[in-house]
């Protein structure tokens, strides 16, 4: 089974800009759902399920590996523990049943039947979308993007902005602060006004802003993103960074004393 086609795979990161597949950690993979879930490896988070390979967490989906596609069309692939899912595991339709995978596209095996419906792009299932309030993509091929363009690490200069950041830094940021519904992921402060969303950041855990795999990204508020380390401290003091934070914690400050964020209190009397 081809779980990939390379050719569209390089055209894709031509156009982003990306040198070359082999020095990527990512990768395409496609898991037997119940035997990884049996030693442990799957994990369900808020905006996908995670396969723990090789020390590596993976993002990914699920889908059935057999189905009446003749009869009913294309399966739907699975983000979360939904109603449906729910509903397979009672009716005991669920064990063995599914694959786990992070590919744009799988193949299907017809019911009763040795036909393969192959390089099948399937599109999320509606229970996942209402469960995760997902707008970003409906299908595996913009799930699949998604994961694309964070997983890579550029190697060129010409990629960088000014800032040193990669120039799909806005992107891969807004998308995100999105995953993880604008949460602070240290305070826990969650921002619902889209006008305040810029209160929430994305920090990069090891400190290099090259390296944008999520294992390395971490959604901050303004004012714990400002007190991470010595480095960042130092580097919020200019007017700007801290006018931001004197907004932030203006308008939020009932919420982050009620949060117990251990930073506020250096910031109030
Ligand atoms: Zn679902
Ligand atoms: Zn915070
Ligand atoms: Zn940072």
């Amino acid at each position: 089974m081809k779980l990939y086609k390379f050719e569209k795979l390089s055209q894709k990161l031509d156009l982003l800009n990306f040198p070359e597949v082999k020095e990527s950690r990512f990768e395409v993979v496609r898991k037997d759902f119940s035997e990884e879930e049996s030693k442990g490896n799957i994990t369900f988070k808020d905006d996908g399920i995670y396969l723990m390979m090789n020390g590596i967490e993976h993002k990914g989906y699920m889908y059935i590996k057999i189905a009446d596609v003749d009869q009913f069309g294309h399966p739907k692939f699975h983000i979360s523990n939904c109603q449906t899912i729910i509903q397979q595991q009672e009716q005991n339709r669920f064990h063995g049943h599914y694959y786990w995978s992070n590919s744009n596209i799988v193949d299907i095996q017809q019911r009763r039947s040795s036909k393969i419906h192959k390089d099948t792009i399937l599109e999320l299932c509606y229970n996942c979308r209402i469960t995760a309030n997902i707008s970003d993509y409906n299908n595996t091929q913009g799930f699949f993007e998604l994961l694309d363009i964070q997983d890579k690490e550029p190697q060129n200069k010409e990629e960088l902005d000014i800032r040193g950041y990669v120039k799909k830094w806005q992107q891969i940021s807004k998308k995100f602060r999105i995953e993880n519904k604008f949460t602070c992921d240290n305070c826990k402060i969650k921002i619902e006004n889209k006008f305040d969303q810029r209160f929430i950041q994305v920090h990069h855990r090891n400190g290099n802003k090259l390296i944008n795999n999520r294992e390395n990204l971490q959604c901050l508020c303004v004012l714990c993103h400002a007190n991470i380390d010595e480095r960042h401290t130092e580097n919020f003091q200019n007017r700007r960074s801290v006018f931001e934070i004197n907004t932030f914690i203006e308008k939020y400050k009932d919420e982050l004393i009620s949060l117990n964020n251990q930073f506020i209190n250096n910031y109030i009397n």
